[in-house]
Order: structure tokens, then sequence, then C-alpha cells
């Protein structure tokens, strides 16, 4: 068993890795708010090479505010988003935390979007926040 595995909802889309995350947050964007039909989207990014994926998984590209194209990779069957890239950091892929078949294994760590949160949609104070995406 891998040390990290998940899939979309219906199970169509698997992923695994043995790699530990780069890092991992919570994002208040208005894209992952869409996207998520929730107030934020948690996500934890990995090296692309480290990360098996199987199923077929449909990407959906748009402009972001940076400028680099994002893609967001959906199951086609059951639409879950599962996974993330951007050209602003290739080689890097950013899977759905809650797409863990254990999602309480890895905890997000800070909040990127904030400058876009609904009042109603509180996270753990205590975690650094950045109106936007943090400095690099
Ligand atoms: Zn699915
Ligand atoms: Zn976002």
């Amino acid at each position: 068993m891998a040390k990290y595995e998940g899939g979309c909802a219906c199970g169509a889309v698997r992923f695994s890795t043995d790699a530990e995350p780069m890092m991992a947050g919570h994002c208040q964007c208005r894209h992952c708010q869409k996207l998520s039909g929730a107030g934020h989207s948690s996500f934890a990014a990995f090296p692309e090479a480290t990360v098996s994926m199987s199923g077929k998984v449909k990407y959906w590209d748009y402009r972001a505010d940076s400028g680099n194209t994002a893609s967001r990779g959906h199951c086609p069957t059951c639409g879950s988003m599962v996974a993330g890239k951007t050209t602003g950091m290739s080689g890097v892929v950013a899977l759905n935390i809650t797409s863990l078949d254990d999602p309480s294994k890895i905890v997000p760590q800070m909040v990127f979007f904030h400058g876009k949160a609904n009042g109603w949609d509180h996270l753990d104070a205590s975690l650094p926040r950045f109106p936007g995406m943090p400095p690099m």
C-alpha cells in the first residue's frame, strides 16, 4: 500500500504516492469555491513524477490571476475535482486532500486567497493566511 492513496467519489479515478507533500493548504479563491461547492478547497502539492494516477482525468484550463495557465482535473463520471496543476509550478501536481481515502493524514498548513473568503468560511485562525498567493 502506498503512503497516500485516494480517488474520486465514484472510484473511477485513483491515485497514490509514497512521497511526502511539498506543501499543503486551504485555498479560498473563487475558482476553488465554485469547483468544490464549498468555501474552500484543501490540497497538497507533490512532485508529479511521484504520483501514479489511474482512470481518466479530464482537465479544464483557465488563466489564473497570476497570468499562469492553471488546470483542474476532474473525473468525467462523478465530477469530483481530484487534481490541479499550474504552469507557474511545472512538475508539481496538487491533489485534493479530501480525495484521500484518509483525509486526516495531511493537515493543511496555510490559507491562500483569504482575501476572497466568505465570512462564514472559518478556518483555523492560527494558520498563516495570505490575501492571494503566498510569496514564493
Ligand atoms: Zn469519479
Ligand atoms: Zn483556489
